[in-house]
């Protein structure tokens, strides 16, 4: 009798389990992109448009270039069916993981899809700077290297993608075009970005601004009393308006930056921070590339005018 029971139950948990198989079948089952950055993830979601599952590691505010990977996203790196980082060093702690996933699964950097020509060089020798994405144009440019590996990996719908892909670059274009005109507003004296990182290399060598930033490329460095020095002297010297606060960057060093000039004689503001290494959240209006860029741009606008 207890034998007949044990098997009355084996074979309903075989029939109820059925449905589990079959749901989570690898048929059924959206395609898996991981990105490191938001920055990143919000080209890939204009591509797909809903059709594959996007993790993004690195959320609103993450500093990337000392992010450490966590349990959950070695686990999603494993499950991942193509994986887009940054590259050129910025996912500084995850370098070693990209060399190994290579092997396994379509690992790219998108980075990769510009020319060496359009790098700026860092002051790491022989290392360039990554934050490419500040100039939209180069932004643009990454576009196709990612579209090119989602229609790989679904290429059923590839047409559908490559209409994306190309209604994503005219935006781009566009905007472009209207970050220039915006900064036209600026006159070319008060053109100085000065930051807590030097992330606006790029945006400076596009649109016109000499960009100086207190930490360097990597928020990994160390900020030093001369460091700060340094900076407020330059401020109080050619009178600054405001200095800029970024999203994933502590504002201590900044404010440290402030009160030493206050000393020299002359007030610089802390204007609004701008979004530098990643996205904003869902309450800003900085949740998309797009957003982000005319953020950036209308807060850079309005404190160097005033
Ligand atoms: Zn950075």
């Amino acid at each position: 009798m207890k034998k007949v029971f044990v098997l009355i139950v084996a074979f309903l948990c075989l029939i109820f389990s059925l449905p589990f198989f079959f749901n989570s079948s690898p048929k059924n089952k959206k395609p898996l992109i991981v990105c490191t950055t938001s920055i990143i993830a919000d080209v890939v979601h204009f591509i797909i448009d809903g059709h594959m599952d996007v993790k993004t590691l690195m959320g609103p505010g993450v500093d990337p270039h000392v992010y450490r990977p966590r349990e959950s996203d070695v686990q999603a790196l494993s499950c991942a069916d193509v994986i887009f980082y940054n590259g050129l060093h910025l996912e500084g702690k995850m370098a070693d993981m990209f060399a190994h996933m290579q092997d396994r699964v379509p690992t790219i950097a998108v980075a990769d899809a510009l020319c060496t020509n359009d790098y700026i060089a860092s002051e790491f020798e022989g290392l360039y700077d990554p934050h490419i994405w500040h100039d939209v144009s180069l932004w643009a440019q990454v576009v196709p290297c990612i579209c090119q590996a989602i229609c790989q990996l679904d290429p059923e719908h590839a047409l559908r993608y490559e209409k994306n892909a190309r209604d994503y670059m005219d935006t781009l274009h566009a905007l472009d075009a209207c970050v220039q005109k915006t900064v036209a507003l600026i006159p070319a004296e008060k053109r100085e970005l000065l930051t807590a990182h030097d992330a606006f290399n790029y945006f400076g060598h596009r649109y016109g601004f000499k960009v100086v930033g207190l930490q360097g490329i990597s928020t990994d460095a160390v900020v030093s009393t001369r460091d700060i020095q340094k900076m407020a002297d330059r401020i109080a010297r050619k009178k600054i308006p405001a200095i800029f606060l970024e999203s994933s960057i502590p504002s201590k060093s900044i404010e440290a930056v402030q009160n030493a000039v206050t000393a020299r004689g002359w007030h610089v503001a802390i204007a609004p921070e701008l979004f530098s290494d990643s996205l904003g959240d869902k309450s800003t209006t900085a949740d998309t590339y797009c957003g982000m860029i005319k953020h950036n741009v209308d807060v850079i606008v309005d404190s160097l005018t005033c």
